[in-house]
């Protein structure tokens, strides 16, 4: 965590950016919640809970700064909110998302299906491939018990 933390802070330090008591309650939120896709509420309402003076204008520009950085990446999961999580350290594969249209569970797939996908539309269409991204979007394991 302080590591993270501090090389955060020397991102910020680096764009001219300070690491104010506010913002860093508002990382380690982040850095709790991992795999938490949350959206600038959900970060709101449990960064409020260390730091009750915070508004949500200070969360949202933060989110916003931290995203203009690359330190974070939105994500929008077809519900029409951002959600925010870290950018992995390779930065070169994003892992990919299986949405629960009846819970709203967000999973995580970490593997990469999708090479010789990505070789195809190269050649095909002459493009060179930077990342991609890729949305499921079912019923998870629990909710089809459920239904059952
Ligand atoms: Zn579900
Ligand atoms: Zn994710
Ligand atoms: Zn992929």
């Amino acid at each position: 965590m302080e590591k993270r933390i501090e090389k955060i802070k020397q991102q910020l330090h680096s764009y001219n950016f300070k690491l104010t008591p506010q913002r860093e309650a508002l990382i380690r939120v982040l850095i709790e919640n991992e795999e938490g896709h949350l959206s600038a509420e959900d970060a709101f309402l449990l960064v409020k809970k260390k730091v009750p003076d915070i508004g949500l204008a200070t969360v949202y520009r933060t989110l916003e700064l931290l995203s203009e950085l690359n330190i974070l990446q939105k994500l929008n999961f077809g519900d029409n909110v951002t959600r925010y999580e870290f950018r992995s350290e390779q930065a070169e594969h994003h892992h990919h998302h299986l949405v629960c249209i009846n819970c709203g569970k967000v999973e995580e797939i970490n593997e990469d299906w999708l090479g010789p996908i990505e070789e195809r539309v190269e050649k095909q269409f002459d493009f060179d491939i930077l990342d991609h991204r890729l949305i499921f979007n079912g019923i998870c394991s629990e909710c089809k018990k459920k239904r059952q």
